[in-house]
């Protein structure tokens, strides 16, 4: 017998499999898809078995030394995914795979690390010899209890551990055993029956096809019961005997999430996501892995669990950009997932309040099938928007708090209702505007803000590489009030225990969430009216459901606005009528006060309108003037290098490679600097290409890959589709 199989080098030129004869003593037990060590060069590496055969090759080949891991390995569908996402970020095959694994199993770590066991004693001896051994023995008291303990089930060593379980061990009647301990416990209860579904959710229900390959769109309002739907549809999963992913885009959100899920079917679910130590993966993991659980809610990387027998994938808030991982292997969850779906032909349903453009233009035309909540699930109303001029406000001496803000805090306080505040820190400390009227710099040929770097003091497009200088004075008001607009969490906190002494508040941002656990216990504070205020950066602004909250500020609208980004009014848009929907959820109407320095600016007025639908067509208005996705495709090609000349000179070569073969409607923009243009030392041009259709794109920059990673001095990195510029 021989074993194809791919080394652990992430190589280019070692991307492939090598054939390895399999010795007599593991034939047995050697399958596809497990870890084994086997000689290569001149020492001994990890490898992956890819395929077994009978077919001798015509050469001579080595012997693999051993299976590493017996226990665990890359099922068939594993497999085949990972040569899909192979195929799809231009990656090794074994990159591929150490992605789909959780730390602990990857291709250098040794499982048995990983192991937690609890010892417990149990019976050694059919149940009638003891019993004759009681008779025998009544006056030892002692060993007469342990017995009649242990006829009841096994217990813990630690509990009954004295002389006279040792002489009962040394008898020979009983002994220890091992028993792997999950860190994270099984929970049982299930506390929450399901809602009776109303009207709108029952018939968004009713359209999925659990039988079926389709790709479905929920598109529901904050609040409209998204996750109700799922829940539903979960459960016919299961009692179909199939299994469920639902993938959300952060732990923040998870937290609340996973709860209700815990709530709902106790321990048929598993969890999954970076907030876990590796151990606590490892363990959720074998769960999955040992068939004991059904559902698995977690981030990205959750796609790749080998839960057998899908029968429905979920991506909640599909418009995220978490979703997208920024870098190697740089794959998008939602290809995963519409692999995995195939493959098991069961649906994938994307949901979110403010589905991404790609996937409603997708809906529109038919190709994923569309869903629609309007309503919220409880009848109330969606939270009434204001806009307030901080323009005029700055005259009045109002800096970060307009009056209209601090009125309405002060109202919440007195009648002991919530308050989230958000502070805006998308984008920050990356552009120039101006504090006295907004203004910031644009690129005059893709509307994109421009990026300031300080070293040059002057403003760059990323995108096509328009320069300017800046200005001393700010050109639109010709005030000296060009400056970063920075401001942090920390300061606004103090400010608002200046304003309001007698206020509880909370900041939630990543200085006070860094510690384990730390999120969840400002979550439940909140939720349990510990606190008045929550402060907090975008971490806030989706999933949480706070029922108390009926006053949600927006500190500063304005910096993601000014992303450089094309998607910047998308991201806008989709933070603060998620950081909206936070408000007013339960039985009391909510309030939003958005401050701003562009009180026209159209994204900020259809968020005042909460209307999903128009923003939709004003921006798709936009990107097909543009020509930006939908209507076109983007490819990123980043050039690193610690030497600048180099750098420079490999990005403009790649351009040249490029030109010529490539589609002649293909754009190439570029080589500019990167938006973050320094890090570490390392200078980062891009590449842009924009396409609506290029069979030929693929296949050239395979050879493009192949040809630079094999440097040392330059690194690529090409993303398809990215979530960022
Ligand atoms: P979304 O995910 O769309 O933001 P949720 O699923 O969080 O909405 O639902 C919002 C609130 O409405 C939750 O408190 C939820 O328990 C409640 N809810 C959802 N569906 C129903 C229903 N059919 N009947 C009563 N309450 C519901
Ligand atoms: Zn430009």
């Amino acid at each position: 017998m021989y074993a194809r199989i791919i080394i652990e080098y992430p190589i280019k030129t070692l991307d492939k499999c090598f054939t390895y004869a399999v010795p007599d003593n593991i034939k047995e037990d050697i399958k596809v898809g497990q870890k084994v060590l086997v000689p290569f060069g001149k020492g001994i590496v990890f490898g992956i078995v890819l395929e077994l055969t009978s077919d001798k090759p015509d050469f001579d080949v080595k012997e693999v030394i051993r299976i590493d891991n017996k226990d665990i390995y890359l099922n068939k569908e594993q497999l085949e995914l990972g040569k899909y996402l192979q195929e799809k970020t231009l990656c090794t095959l074994i990159t591929a795979y150490q992605a789909m694994l959780p730390s602990a199993l990857k291709i250098k770590e040794q499982k048995s690390k990983y192991d937690k066991y609890d010892t417990y004693y149990t019976l050694n001896k059919p149940v009638n010899e003891i019993d004759k051994y009681i008779i025998e023995n009544e006056r030892r008291a002692k060993q007469v209890a342990i017995l009649e303990m242990l006829k009841d089930g096994d217990v813990l060593k630690k509990e009954i551990n004295s002389s006279s379980s040792k002489t009962l061990e040394k008898l020979g009647l009983i002994k220890e055993i091992k028993v792997q301990k999950y860190r994270i416990d099984k929970k049982e209860n299930k506390v929450n029956d399901a809602f009776v579904l109303n009207e709108e959710q029952q018939k968004a229900y009713n359209e999925v096809d659990l039988n079926n390959y389709n790709t479905y769109l929920l598109e529901g309002v904050t609040g409209s019961g998204k996750t109700e739907v799922y829940m539903h549809l979960i459960s016919d999963v299961i009692k179909n005997g199939r299994t469920a992913i639902v993938l959300v885009p952060e732990i923040c959100l998870t937290t609340q999430t996973v709860k209700r899920f815990y709530d709902r079917f106790g321990g048929d679910v598993a969890i999954f996501h970076s907030g876990l130590t590796p151990g606590e993966k490892y363990d959720e993991y074998q769960k999955i892995y040992r068939e004991e659980v059904k559902i698995v809610v977690g981030t990205r990387s959750s796609i790749f669990v080998p839960l057998k027998n899908l029968g429905i994938i979920i991506i909640d808030e599909e418009h995220s950009e978490n979703y997208r991982q920024d870098s190697n292997p740089r794959y998008d969850a939602k290809d995963m997932a519409d692999f995995r779906a195939r493959y098991n032909n069961c649906p994938l349903l994307l949901s979110s309040a403010t589905p991404s453009l790609e996937a409603k233009a997708r809906a529109g035309k038919g190709v994923y099938k569309l869903l629609s909540l309007k309503k919220r699930a409880n009848n109330m109303m969606l939270p009434e928007v204001l806009l307030v001029d901080m323009v005029s406000e700055l005259k009045k001496g109002n800096y970060l708090f307009s009056s209209v803000l601090k009125e309405k805090i002060q109202k919440r306080l007195d009648n002991k209702e919530q308050v989230i505040l958000l502070l805006n820190r998308r984008g920050f400390a990356t552009f120039i505007t101006c504090s006295s009227c907004g203004y910031t710099y644009k690129c005059p040929n893709c509307d994109i803000t421009l990026t300031y770097h300080k070293s040059s003091n002057n403003l760059r497009c990323h995108y096509c590489g328009y320069v300017t200088k800046k200005d001393d004075l700010c050109p639109k008001c010709h005030e000296d009030s060009l400056n970063y607009l920075g401001v942090g969490t920390q300061k606004v906190e103090q400010m608002l225990n200046e304003l309001y002494p007698e206020a509880r508040i909370i900041r939630m941002d990543q200085d006070t969430t860094t510690k384990k656990g730390s999120l969840q216990k400002i979550i439940d504070d909140f939720a349990d009216n510990k606190y008045d205020i929550l402060l907090g950066t975008q971490m806030i602004s989706k999933g949480l459901d706070f029922k108390n909250v009926t006053l949600v500020g927006i500190i500063n609208a304005d910096t993601s606005l000014n992303l450089p980004d094309f998607r910047a009014n998308e991201k806008t848009f989709s933070l603060l009528y998620q950081t909206s929907g936070r408000a007013g959820r339960d039985k009391k109407q909510g309030e939003v006060v958005i401050q701003t320095f562009n009180p026209d600016n159209k994204v900020l007025n259809l968020v005042k309108e909460n209307d999903y639908d128009k923003f939709y067509l004003y921006e798709m208005n936009i990107r097909h003037k543009l020509k930006y996705p939908p209507y076109t495709y983007i490819t990123l090609i980043v050039i690193k290098s610690k030497d600048y000349d180099l750098a420079s000179k490999t990005a403009l070569d790649i351009k040249k490679y490029l030109e010529p073969r490539l589609d002649n409607k293909t754009i190439i923009y570029g080589p500019t600097p990167a938006s973050v243009f320094r890090i570490n030392n390392i200078y980062h041009f891009q590449i842009t290409i924009k396409y609506t259709f290029d069979d030929k794109l693929n296949k050239v920059l395979k050879e493009l890959e192949t040809n630079y990673n094999t440097q040392s001095q330059v690194a690529l990195e090409i993303t398809f589709n990215p979530a960022r510029f």
